[in-house]
């Protein structure tokens, strides 16, 4: 097969199976409109759950920082890219957390990559749980380690497989919150499965930083474990883009050495850092906690109009409330559907999901009004 026949063999079948996946240019896509040709919508769609991506005072700190550091760092962080402005982040975010240390990555995908790559040996196991990200199974599927998957949230099944004969270290990994189905791991089972086994625990809490827990510090502070290794990312809740590892001093020390993310890679910008300052320390303010409170009250009222109507809503009490419909094409028509009235929501289809259980992803953030969710229930209403 050429290279040619393969390209269109591969579109062909996406297109086949309702999974091609195209782009959308937008005007604006992060807060509470999309605007999209001139046409303004409901915007479900976005992962800025506090609506901090629009936030003025971080805008103004990338500005500053812009101004003070220039547009870009130069260089990889071993060179000459790492600046006070990222010094002074990762020391914030250790703080925040209750970490040694912090490592700040250009994003959550490279950090995954990362530390995946740099501590996995071939007589070693990870154990994730199935419905992780793509970024931390990838990793796992292309690192000398043995990979096994865990039932979903199942920590029965985690033990077993963690109990099976091993030379090598263990690895445990699963996520604070889900990203496409929404609902939280049950992390002090798993952080106790972990250590019996003798294993290290990391949990990627991209979905949960900033938006739960006390100060937003997330899942595995609102379940009051520290897992030995925490993945946190700026592009969700934080409202800006890019990643940290939390971990020991040692650790730290060790990935400075040997993630090659890091070492062969350009520093993020420090203006970037220096808006992620600004947005931790919203985040950790008063406001952040009246975001919260916010964002809250208007999942509490999307499930119950969901409920009231019987749309089938999972369990998920996060930001991320999919409506699991099924077949790829129905759930094409109903986002096309509720696009003609104005809302703006996310078709998610295999391979993203598991075959069958293509989705709305609806997501809601603290930018939205409660007349916002009372329109999206009512298309709803009116196309399901
Ligand atoms: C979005 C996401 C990532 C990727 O983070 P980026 O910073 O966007 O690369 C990693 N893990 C999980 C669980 C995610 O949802």
């Amino acid at each position: 097969m050429s290279w040619q026949q393969r390209i269109d063999e591969g579109l062909a079948a996406r297109r086949q199976a309702d999974a091609l996946r195209t782009r959308q240019c937008v005007e604006h896509g992060a807060g509470r409109w999309l605007i999209r040709d001139g046409q303004r919508y409901r915007n479900f769609s976005s992962n800025d759950y506090l609506g901090l991506s629009q936030h003025p005072a971080i805008v103004r700190a990338w500005q500053q920082g812009a101004e003070k550091y220039g547009a870009g760092s130069g260089g990889s962080g071993h060179v000459s890219g790492y600046t006070l402005a990222h010094q002074q982040l990762e020391e914030a975010l250790a703080d925040w957390l209750g970490y040694p240390r912090a490592l700040l990555f250009i994003s959550g995908f490279a950090a995954n990559q990362a530390v995946i790559a740099a501590l996995s040996k071939k007589e070693d196991r990870i154990v994730a749980d199935r419905l992780s990200h793509a970024s931390l199974l990838d990793a796992a599927n292309s690192s000398p380690a043995e990979l096994r998957r865990f039932v979903h949230n199942d920590t029965a099944h985690l033990a077993a497989l963690l109990a099976k004969p091993i030379n090598g270290e263990q690895l445990v990994v699963t996520e604070g919150v889900f990203s496409m189905d929404g609902d939280s791991a049950p992390l002090a089972d798993i952080a106790c499965a972990t250590r019996q086994a003798n294993g290290w625990l990391m949990v990627d809490d991209a979905h949960g930083i900033g938006v739960c827990g006390a100060e937003g510090r997330g899942s595995c502070h609102v379940q009051q474990i520290t897992p030995d290794i925490l993945i946190v990312t700026f592009g969700k809740g934080i409202g800006v883009s890019g990643a940290a590892v939390l971990c020991s001093a040692s650790l730290a020390d060790y990935l400075t050495q040997f993630a090659r993310h890091l070492i062969y890679s350009t520093n993020m910008p420090p203006a970037q850092a220096t808006a992620i300052s600004a947005s931790l320390a919203v985040i950790r303010s008063e406001e952040g906690a009246q975001r919260r409170l916010k964002l809250n009250a208007l999942i509490a009222q999307f499930r119950a109009g969901a409920q009231a109507q019987n749309l089938q809503v999972t369990t998920s009490d996060s930001a991320i409330q999919p409506l699991i419909v099924g077949e790829n094409s129905r759930t094409l028509h109903l986002a096309a559907q509720l696009r003609a009235h104005g809302c703006w929501v996310t078709a998610i289809r295999p391979p993203t999901v598991p075959p069958g259980t293509a989705r709305l992803r609806i997501t809601l953030t603290a930018a939205h009004e409660p007349e916002d969710i009372e329109q999206l229930l009512e298309i709803l209403h009116a196309a399901c």
